[in-house]
């Protein structure tokens, strides 16, 4: 039988199109290839942090990346490759750092994560779900006094920012040594635990009467004139009314739709452990000039770091996670990690931070959703607002909003 409406792919981004579009009165089966345990939207930090922190592609971004590999403590690095696709995209990543591209990037993040957080907010109050969400800020922590004083000059608004001297930041961060400079709160953000997320999520949808085919891949589209008439797993096919493709940074299907969006997979680091509470950080934290996320949990502190261009390999390399601790012994007192769990991920990273939404330009039932990078989380529940909205109210990109200011098919 035609369903109504597949979304190929369950991470926070298929997931929260599938909340929408059930909340809609859709009905919605999503095909994932793993089983929903374990993907890029459970390992990453669960920072929600689209207010007043400055995008990937920023002015200065490569200067500063430059002078932190120079020093041995850099976050970011580009594995050989003959893919033309990736100078293709580090161009493009080195014209969107502009000062003007910056501003309407920090507008367009303020508004999207103003309805996230609304969303999150809402799905615990009214829909009962319950993932460690809070809005207590985030702490960005200074390890040179330069970028320090030139950030601090910039924080006027006491509603947005509080900055903090050294021993205030301590008291934030117990585990700080003397080399650390200040920190500024950005009051606005919050965090989750992600897979606590992803699982109430998943769990709600089930009692809402989403179909998960789990453990199923979809390897092939099938197209009659401008519509996608079937898709092909590992084990069926199936018809539909509506495609929804959330597959993250992998682009295999959105390629048999002749789409060759600029968007590489950018991949990332978490070490999970627990340590003791009285050392646990009060918020979640980032470490402005490494890169490096620490973030509180319930019962554990997870740290994430790197951005690896250039591969698709998700072993743990171990040199990788080593520069992770050792960089972070550079401003931290020696303390006890406990039953660390390691992971790799990758981001669905667009030059620009804009994400890549809306209806295929070639096939009128296909609907793109991803290039979310290192924002999905908080980004998922506007991005699964404005897939819900296309699909059911507009039903073309050109009239919704959203689209036309936050989507890679407009503003790429
Ligand atoms: C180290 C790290 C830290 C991060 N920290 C943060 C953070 O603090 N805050 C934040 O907002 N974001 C963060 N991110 C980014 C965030 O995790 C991603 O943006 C987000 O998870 C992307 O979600 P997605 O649904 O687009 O992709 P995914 O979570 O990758 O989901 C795509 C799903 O599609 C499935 N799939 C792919 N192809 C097929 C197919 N052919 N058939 C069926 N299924 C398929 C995959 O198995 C996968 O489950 C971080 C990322 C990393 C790596």
């Amino acid at each position: 039988m035609k369903k109504d409406i597949i979304v190929v792919g369950g991470g926070c981004i298929g997931l929260m199109s599938a909340y929408c579009l059930v909340k809609s009165g859709r009905s919605v089966t999503v095909i994932e290839k793993n089983d929903i345990t374990n993907g890029t939207s459970f390992g990453n930090a669960g920072l929600l942090s689209a207010f007043k922190k400055a995008p990937l592609s920023t002015p200065g971004a490569i200067s500063d990346t430059l002078k932190l590999m120079l020093k041995g403590e850099s976050p970011a690095s580009v594995h050989p490759t003959f893919d033309l696709h990736l100078y293709k995209w580090l161009l493009k990543f080195a014209a969107s750092s502009t000062e003007a591209r910056l501003k309407r990037t920090l507008a367009l993040f303020e508004r999207y994560g103003q309805i996230s957080l609304d969303m999150y907010e809402s799905m615990v109050k009214d829909d009962g779900m319950d993932f460690h969400f809070c809005k207590d800020g985030l702490l960005m922590i200074y390890t040179e006094q330069k970028t320090f004083d030139e950030k601090a000059a910039h924080c006027n608004n006491p509603d947005a920012y509080e900055i903090l001297s050294k021993e205030r930041t301590k008291e934030y961060m117990p585990i700080l040594n003397e080399k650390v400079i200040g920190s500024i709160l950005l009051k606005e953000n919050g965090h989750v635990d992600p897979g606590e997320f992803m699982l109430e999520l998943k769990k709600f949808l089930q009692n809402k009467g989403v179909e998960f085919l789990l453990n199923e891949e979809v390897t092939k589209l099938e197209f009659s004139g401008s519509k996608v008439s079937k898709i092909h797993t590992n084990k069926d096919s199936y018809e539909a009314e509506t495609f929804i493709l959330s597959t993250g940074a992998n682009d295999t299907l959105a390629k048999q739709a002749k789409n060759r969006f600029m968007m590489t997979p950018a991949k990332g680091y978490s070490i999970t452990f627990k340590m003791d509470e009285a050392l646990k950080p009060k918020t979640s934290s980032l470490f402005a000039d490494l890169f490096i996320a620490m973030t509180p949990r319930r019962h554990t502190v997870r740290m994430t770091s790197k951005l690896e261009l250039g591969t698709t390999n998700s072993n743990i390399i171990r040199k990788q996670i080593d520069s992770i601790h050792k960089n972070l012994s550079l401003y931290t007192n020696d303390f006890v990690k406990e039953d660390m769990v390691e992971w790799t991920g990758f981001r669905p990273l667009t030059p620009n931070d804009i994400p890549i939404l809306g209806f295929d330009e070639n096939y009128d039932n296909l609907v793109h959703a991803t290039g979310l990078g290192w924002l999905g989380i908080t980004f998922a529940p506007a991005i699964g607002k404005i897939i819900g909205d296309v699909v059911t109210v507009d039903k073309k990109n050109a009239t919704n909003i959203d689209i036309l200011l936050f989507s890679a098919f407009y503003q790429g």
